[in-house]
């Protein structure tokens, strides 16, 4: 089996396509997110449907808790608050009820893996560091947890013991593949969707591929200039217009 897994798509359809493109290419059965699938972008009806159509197995994220209507922006910052209400405010109630139905992590997906937004310790917790993943490892009972949040392609492992070691990666033309070694607890972020901020504007995603033990983690462009012109329109932050031809 191999699953196509995403996070922080942040309302962001060309780039969300543009993953669906390239994940199909490298081929998939099931689709896994981490959430945020609203929030930031233009299109967080779109996104949905889109999400919906892919019959992903989808967590919340913060800010779809908060477009739901189940909670405030009090803990976001004043760019982040101006768009989640504005996405509270275009979402038709049934698309805000999906986002409000949608589980709290961790959700288990079989005996090996799980998702969580931010960690396991809180869905807001951010894994940065090293010392954020040592807090969680002792939490996961699944040797796989795939978390979003923090919108940074990477990979924390542990072995039995709980103790932070590397984990084994390959470079290939197309993607960089992390092993999944038995006995080793793995945090794989697959990066965001739709607002990546580890300096590479690219949209970001990974494929665990179960039969050859593996994550493949895969950057695709798309059209930036695009979604800025639509977040333009919308009357969304400049700030957060601006970031997307960075991926700061
Ligand atoms: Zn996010």
């Amino acid at each position: 089996m191999r699953y196509f897994i995403l996070s922080d798509i942040h309302s962001n359809v060309e780039a969300l396509e543009a993953c669906i493109q390239r994940a199909k290419e490298a081929g998939y059965e099931g689709v896994l997110c981490c959430g945020d699938l609203v929030g930031y972008g233009p299109n967080p009806v779109e996104a949905i449907d889109i999400m919906r159509t892919l019959n992903a197995v989808t967590i919340r994220g913060n800010h779809d808790r908060v477009a739901a209507g189940l909670d405030e922006a009090a803990q976001f910052n004043s760019h982040a608050r101006r768009a989640v209400y504005w996405t509270r405010a275009v979402l038709p109630q049934p698309y805000r009820e999906y986002l409000g139905s949608l589980p709290v992590g961790p959700l288990d997906i079989d005996e090996d893996a799980q998702l969580v937004h931010g960690a396991i310790t809180d869905e807001d917790d951010y894994i940065f560091t090293e010392a954020d993943a040592n807090e969680n490892f002792p939490l996961a009972k699944k040797h796989l947890t795939f978390f979003g949040h923090s919108h940074f392609p990477v990979v924390f492992s542990a072995d039995g013991a709980g103790n932070s070691i590397l984990a084994t990666s390959y470079e290939f033309d197309e993607f960089v593949a992390v092993k999944c070694e038995s006995g080793k607890k793995l945090f794989v972020n697959p990066g965001s969707v739709g607002q990546p901020r580890d300096g590479d504007p690219r949209a970001s995603f990974a494929i665990w591929d179960q039969d050859r033990a593996r994550i493949e983690f895969y950057r695709v462009e798309y059209d930036v200039t695009r979604t800025q012109q639509k977040m333009r329109e919308a009357q969304l932050p400049a700030y957060l217009i601006e970031r997307l031809a960075h991926g700061r």
